[in-house]
């Protein structure tokens, strides 16, 4: 199976294939800060096994042991690369099709925020789906003619 996805502008495309090591929900304070969110959704897969389709990531190293891979046009957040293993972690929302993997546990489950467990419970709206054209944001495949220029 091959996993593909990007960032939200398209400037940055993947391609992972073999076997996912492990798929999570991480709940640490960097992987909340690094994802500007309260979750990190992740996959593992081995550094060979991943294709960057188009463009590479930016990088930043958020501590002696790690970097963190994003797109520095759209500021999509990618990946977590610990220094010296042969894995690397994706952002699950990145998929073209994230709900085809579900993550299976979560971990730094001490530092999940405390309203996390209300959150299926909330009360729930639908909204009508955008019409394509309405956004800028790269479609769920890969392409040949992105990005296009941004009409004004
Ligand atoms: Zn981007
Ligand atoms: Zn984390």
């Amino acid at each position: 199976m091959t996993l593909t996805g990007g960032c939200q502008c398209g400037g940055i495309r993947f391609a992972a294939s073999g076997e996912v090591k492990e798929a999570a929900i991480c709940h640490c304070r960097m992987c909340q800060k690094a994802a500007g969110s309260v979750i990190w959704p992740f996959f593992t897969v081995e550094r060979v096994n991943l294709d960057w389709t188009q463009g590479e990531p930016s990088r930043w190293r958020s501590s002696p042991s790690a970097q963190r891979g994003f797109c520095c046009a759209c500021g999509t957040p990618l990946t977590f690369e610990p220094d010296g293993k042969e894995t690397i972690d994706l952002s699950i929302g990145t998929l073209d099709e994230p709900a085809a993997l579900p993550p299976t546990h979560h971990v730094w489950s001490q530092k999940m925020v405390p309203w996390f467990d209300t959150l299926s419970g909330l009360p729930r709206t639908t909204e009508p789906e955008s019409s394509s054209g309405e956004s800028f944001q790269h479609p769920d495949y890969g392409t040949k003619d992105w990005p296009r220029e941004h009409k004004p």
